[in-house]
C-alpha cells in the first residue's frame, strides 16, 4: 500500500456526454496540492461552483451519484470517475466540468483509467491517510443489504439478482491486494433494460444512453453486437460503482464490504452510518518504509 499521496502528473482534457442528460461537457482533470481529495469545479457557474466529492454531499442516488454544494451547485454520474481515481491511486486533484452531468464515455472507468495513466502520476510529500474499519457497520433495506467489516485489505464482495435470463444471479469479489483494478473491474460498463428506456427518457432521464455507453439488455439478452467484456460483466460494474461511491468516504478503506443487490441510496447511507458511529472506524497514516536499497 502507498504511504504517500499522490495527483497526476499532467493535465487531462476529454470531451463527452452525460448519459442522462446528453448533453456533451468538457472536463479538464488537473493536478492538486496534497490534502485537497477529489473536488469537482463547474467552469460553466461564475460563483460558489467548488464541489468536494464527499459523502455528506449527496443529494440524489436514484440512478446515479450526485453531489452539490451548499449553493445547489450540481456535479452528477460521479461514480464511475472516482472509482477510477481510486483504482489508479489518486488522492488529489481537480475536475473542472462545463456542465452538470460527467461524460459516460463508455459506461465504464476504463476511459478514464486510460486518460489518467497516459497523464503519469505524481508522488507527493504528505503522507495518505486510510480508513480502517474496527467494527463491523450493516445497512439493510427492503432485502438489500450493504455491510462493512474489519479487515487488512479492501475487498468488496458483491451479488446481485435481476429476473432477466441475460443476467440472472451474480457473485464477484474482488481483492484489492491481489486483483488488477484495471484488469478485472475497469473496464464493467453499466446496463439498462430497453423496456425502461422510454420511460426514463419521458422522465428526462437516459437521454444520452445508448449501446455505445451502456449495455442493453431486451427480451432476446444483450443488444450490444460486441457482446459482453465478462461473461460476469454486471456484477463487475456493481463493484466498479461501489468502490466509486465509497470513496466519497474521501479516504482509501482498509475492511471488508459485502454488498447484496446494493447500489448507489445504499453505499451513500453506509458511509453516513460509518462516520456517524466513531468507534466503528480509525484513521490512520501508513509509515512510510525506506527500503534497504533506498537507505543504501
Ligand atoms: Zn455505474
Amino acid at each position: 500500500m502507498e504511504a504517500l499521496q499522490q495527483t497526476i502528473l499532467k493535465p487531462i482534457k476529454f470531451q463527452g456526454i452525460g448519459v442522462h442528460s446528453g448533453k456533451e461537457v468538457t472536463v479538464r482533470i488537473l493536478p492538486a496540492p496534497e490534502n485537497t481529495g477529489i473536488v469537482f469545479k463547474r467552469t460553466d457557474l461564475s460563483e460558489n461552483n467548488i464541489i468536494e466529492a464527499n459523502y455528506a454531499l449527496v443529494v440524489e442516488t436514484r440512478l446515479c451519484t450526485v453531489i452539490a454544494n451548499e449553493f445547489g451547485a450540481k456535479v452528477s454520474t460521479i461514480e464511475h470517475i472516482l472509482s477510477a481515481f481510486w483504482g489508479c491511486g489518486i488522492d488529489n486533484a481537480t475536475v473542472e466540468i462545463d456542465g452538470e452531468e460527467m461524460a459516460i464515455m463508455d459506461g465504464s472507468a476504463a476511459p478514464f483509467v486510460a486518460l489518467i495513466s497516459k497523464a503519469g502520476i505524481k508522488t507527493q510529500a504528505a503522507a495518505r491517510k486510510y480508513l480502517q474499519i474496527t467494527k463491523p457497520v450493516v445497512i439493510e433495506h427492503e432485502g438489500k443489504t450493504i455491510e462493512l467489516h474489519p479487515h487488512d485489505e479492501f475487498s468488496v464482495e458483491c451479488d446481485i439478482e435481476f429476473a432477466h435470463a441475460a443476467i440472472g444471479q451474480q457473485a464477484y469479489t474482488y481483492n484489492a491486494a491481489a486483483d488488477s483494478y484495471n484488469h478485472l473491474v475497469s473496464r464493467a460498463r453499466t446496463f439498462g433494460f430497453a423496456k425502461d428506456v422510454e420511460q426514463l427518457k419521458q422522465m428526462g432521464l437516459a437521454r444520452g444512453a445508448s449501446l455505445s455507453n451502456a449495455v442493453g439488455i431486451d427480451d432476446d439478452g444483450v443488444m450490444n453486437p460486441e457482446g459482453l467484456r465478462y461473461k460476469d460483466e454486471f456484477v463487475r460494474h456493481k463493484i466498479l460503482d461501489c468502490i466509486g461511491d465509497l470513496y466519497l468516504s474521501g479516504y482509501r478503506i482498509l475492511g471488508k464490504v459485502v454488498a447484496s443487490k446494493a447500489g448507489h441510496s445504499l453505499h451513500n447511507l453506509i458511509l453516513r452510518k460509518l462516520f456517524a458511529e466513531p468507534d466503528c472506524y480509525n484513521i490512520f497514516e501508513m509509515p512510510v518504509r525506506i527500503s534497504k536499497a533506498k537507505a543504501l
